[in-house]
């Protein structure tokens, strides 16, 4: 590590830099939709992706031990809702490791940089591809927008403010440090 390195910690923190994305994280997140747990549709699910559901499931990009349920399609692009949510069919089986590879990586493009047989890739991307067309049911932000006008500017205009009073705490932050300086 080179001693240069200090300068981005050697910054005033801004509430509003550090932490808008979290916000509209939240808020995107918040609308997506969820499915109850039905066990037999989950069953029916993970069937689908040629595992016992009654086993330890395995991670369906490495074949190692699951560990955790990974978001084929990220909830949220450039602060808002994509449409895919909490449900089984926007879930699977993923160990931690390729949970924090994929990151926010699109899953196609995640599958093709990680699996060099080019006939298991296919046949993973087949498999997944039906998976979240049957058990998933993304909803249309445009539908909320349409049908809930109100209650969803309503919602939205809530976040705003959240953002200006972050910019004003901001400000007032920068004029209590100047005076301790
Ligand atoms: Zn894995």
């Amino acid at each position: 590590m080179k001693k240069q390195s200090i300068k981005s910690h050697l910054k005033p923190y801004s509430i509003f830099q550090k932490r808008k994305t979290t916000i509209n994280h939240a808020f995107a997140s918040a609308l997506a939709p969820t499915d109850d747990y039905n066990e037999q549709h989950v069953n029916n699910a993970i069937n689908s992706l040629y595992q016992n559901p009654d086993s330890d499931l395995i991670c369906v990009y490495c074949d190692n031990t699951a560990e955790t349920w990974d978001h084929l399609v990220g909830l949220v692009k450039e602060g808002n809702l994509r449409g895919y949510g909490h449900q089984i069919g926007n879930l699977v089986p993923c160990c931690k490791e390729c949970n924090s590879k994929k990151g926010s990586k699109d899953w196609q493009e995640f599958i093709d940089s990680e699996k060099q047989d080019e006939e298991k890739r296919s046949r993973l991307k087949r498999c997944l591809q039906t998976y979240i067309e049957h058990f998933a049911k993304p909803v249309d932000i445009n539908t909320i927008n349409t049908e809930m006008p109100n209650e969803y500017m309503e919602y939205l205009g809530i976040r705003e403010q959240i953002f200006s009073l972050m910019k004003r705490a901001d400000t007032l932050v920068e004029i209590i440090r100047n005076n301790k300086k």
